[in-house]
């Protein structure tokens, strides 16, 4: 089994009053040494929380898909890494709404970020007309093939499924939907790289929180969680990586 990774994505929350909670959570985090854990702040917060939790993962919530240029209000992959981010989520269902971001845009983001020496957490997920409409594994699997950077290593690319209608609502798909859906992503992606697939951590995001971190975890394929309002505190966000 896969070392777990529990990833924090903060979205657009934290000021700097806020540091002192990643300061929290990177301190449960050095006391639970075999579990990966990570927090994604806003980006404002990066070098902060880098230069004051040296040994915790800091990640960023995007980046563009370009080196430089005339994209005002974007950073790129560079200006990420020299903030100090190890990592960054790309193609987050929000993102995919709100700046329609496509599954070439999160291909190339994600070349981008490993070009520059970092990680990244490609998201997946179907929304709740697509899962009734009985196509949440084909929708899933055909943004995962879109989204699939050139170069795919277990070293450096997270896949986070996170059903569209879970996120942020308090519902949680049933463990065994969970179970197909995350099989089904490993299948895809031995197809996409071959041997390297098993290696590759499948994280679950959508209402985790510390009252059935544990149950989602035990589930196959479960790699991990990526946490949106559950990781906001080191009181939330602890029993989830304890759980781990
Ligand atoms: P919630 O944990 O708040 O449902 O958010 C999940 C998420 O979108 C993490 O990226």
């Amino acid at each position: 089994a896969n070392r777990k990774y529990i990833v924090g994505n903060w979205k657009m929350n934290g000021l700097n009053d806020q540091l002192s909670d990643i300061a929290d959570i990177a301190s449960i985090a050095a006391n639970h040494p075999s579990v990966d854990a990570a927090i994604c702040p806003p980006v404002t917060l990066i070098a902060s929380a880098v230069s004051q939790n040296a040994a915790f993962s800091i990640g960023a919530q995007d980046c563009h898909f370009n080196e430089k240029g005339a994209h005002t209000g974007c950073v790129s992959a560079a200006m990420i890494k020299q903030a100090g981010a190890s990592f960054s989520i790309l193609g987050h269902s929000e993102r995919r709404a709100d700046q329609h971001e496509t599954d070439a845009d999160v291909k190339a983001k994600a070349e981008a970020v490993h070009a520059n020496g970092l990680g990244a957490i490609i998201c997946v997920g179907e929304t709740e007309e697509e899962r009734d409409a009985g196509q949440a594994v084909d929708v899933v699997c055909g943004q995962l093939q879109g989204s699939f950077p050139n170069g795919a290593d277990a070293k450096w690319l997270t896949i986070a499924y996170e059903p569209v209608w879970a996120i942020g609502t308090g519902r949680v798909p049933e463990a065994a939907d969970v179970e197909e859906m995350h099989a089904a992503i490993r299948q895809k992606l031995g197809e996409l790289m071959g041997d390297g697939a098993d290696a590759v951590r499948i994280l679950y995001g959508g209402s985790m929180n510390g009252g059935n971190a544990a149950e989602l975890l035990a589930v196959p394929n479960v790699d991990g969680g990526l946490v949106g309002g559950a990781s906001l505190t080191a009181e939330k966000f602890g029993p989830i990586i304890e759980a781990a």
